[in-house]
């Protein structure tokens, strides 16, 4: 690409930059926690339709996934689950082909009077916008979309297939993503712009999801004695459960990705629920427990020794000795996953071109990051012999209040994305 089509193309980003920016708004205005998905989905199917892609919508059936590695176990029906997938064919044939993939789903926004405005009433403050998934990750998906724009607004298209994706369950099992590997969606790279502040993601760890459940004897309280409580004896089984988090985080079972990072697998205790009454000793507590894992490390290894570690202290509870607590695996079964070992050269070639874009469009270096999170970049990396990179806009306080993007960044990615896709798929005229 010459310098002449390049300057265009950066030129068409800014000349729709506000419509990006109330594209972002409108998403955001959709509340689309785990369930509640369909109208933004509903929304984005319509705008990949307007721009002349050929729409897929589908609900995931857990039935044709449920065998496939990477799978993560649900609790409940998955009727609302809807994936969207927009294709653009390439005509000439001649360049490689792209996924652009972001996920829809957000996270609950938590009491609303902790945040200074409406969650879902996205605002623009000083070059930010707030609302709950503005940043995680709907200014990356808005970037997918109007990258593809600013290149048909010079005439031009990928001279490959690209297929944009908005996918649901990121936020808890990945399995729309792996839904769309199983429906035959495959490239020979992948673009996550998850809000990663324009680093590009070496690597990202596992993540395990699993609840505790545990039994008690209940009693009025007069005679506690007599009882078991069923809360106060999860108390001692986190404790242990840290202990197994302090042991993973040791140096010397540190992957290289995280050699320097002092704590990168964090457990959290996410939810507990127990007991019925004030006064009677609780027959019953259950705890959701987030435990990160190391690319590499065995899923069923890091199960049994999360399972042995809670029988060993429930063990020492006279009651639990008795009747042991019951583990259940529900959500993320996600293994880690580090684009760095990946020394295909498909792999170098694209991380190749997004160090040529993002240096044309900041003048900087691209920076390399490892994360403490997950991303469903996995399902491309792992199952798909698929380079996946993610590489978004700066974002502050996702899952937390006050979730906000930095319009400027947006921009940046948006630009970069564009300079990328007609690196990486080369450019043919629309
Ligand atoms: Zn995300």
């Amino acid at each position: 690409m010459d310098a002449e089509t390049a300057t265009r193309i950066l030129n068409a980003v800014d000349a729709r930059f506000d419509a990006q920016v109330a594209f972002l708004a409108e998403l955001t205005r959709f509340p689309s926690t785990r369930g509640n998905e369909q109208g933004a989905q509903e929304f984005m199917a319509a705008e990949m339709a307007s721009r002349g892609y050929s729409v897929d919508r589908w609900q995931i059936d857990v039935d044709e996934i449920r065998a496939l590695p990477g799978f993560s176990p649900v609790l409940g029906p998955y009727e609302d689950a809807v994936n969207v997938v927009g294709t653009r064919v390439g005509t000439s044939g001649k360049g490689r082909s792209l996924i652009l993939n972001g996920h829809i789903d957000v996270v609950p926004e938590g009491p609303h009077e902790m945040w200074d405005s409406p969650p879902y009433a996205p605002r623009v403050d000083d070059g930010w916008m707030y609302g709950r998934g503005a940043g995680d990750m709907k200014a990356g998906l808005a970037s997918n979309l109007f990258a593809l724009d600013a290149l048909a607004a010079c005439g031009l298209a990928p001279a490959a297939d690209v297929f944009v994706q908005s996918v649901v369950e990121e936020e808890c099992t990945g399995n729309g993503a792996l839904a769309c590997l199983a429906r035959g969606y495959k490239a020979e790279a992948a673009l996550i712009p998850e809000p990663f502040a324009e680093s590009l993601v070496t690597a990202q760890v596992g993540v395990l999801w699993f609840q505790v459940h545990l039994k008690g004897l209940p009693t009025h309280v007069a005679y506690a004695g007599t009882g078991a409580n069923a809360i106060e004896a999860a108390i001692p089984l986190i404790a242990a459960l840290h202990g197994l988090e302090d042991r993973w985080n040791g140096e010397e079972h540190r992957h290289p990705e995280f050699a320097h990072h002092h704590h990168p697998l964090n457990l959290n205790i996410g939810k507990i629920i127990g007991g019925d009454w004030s006064s009677s000793v609780p027959a019953w507590c259950v705890f959701d427990v987030r435990m990160g894992l190391f690319p590499g490390q065995d899923m069923a290894a890091a199960k049994a020794e999360i399972e042995a570690v809670l029988m060993e202290a429930a063990r020492e509870n006279a009651f639990l000795r008795n009747s042991l607590p019951e583990v259940v695996y529900h959500g993320f079964e996600a293994e880690g996953y580090a684009l760095a070992e990946d020394d295909s050269a498909t792999a170098k070639a694209a991380i190749g071109a997004l160090e040529v874009a993002h240096n044309a469009v900041t003048g900087a270096a691209l920076d390399r990051l490892a994360i403490t999170a997950t991303t469903d970049a996995r399902f491309f990396g792992l199952y798909a012999d698929t380079p996946a990179l993610v590489y978004g806009p700066r974002a502050e306080a996702i899952h937390g209040f006050n979730e906000r993007v930095e319009l400027e960044s947006m921009r940046r990615v948006t630009q970069a994305t564009a300079l990328f896709i007609a690196g990486w798929c080369g450019l043919e005229l629309l």
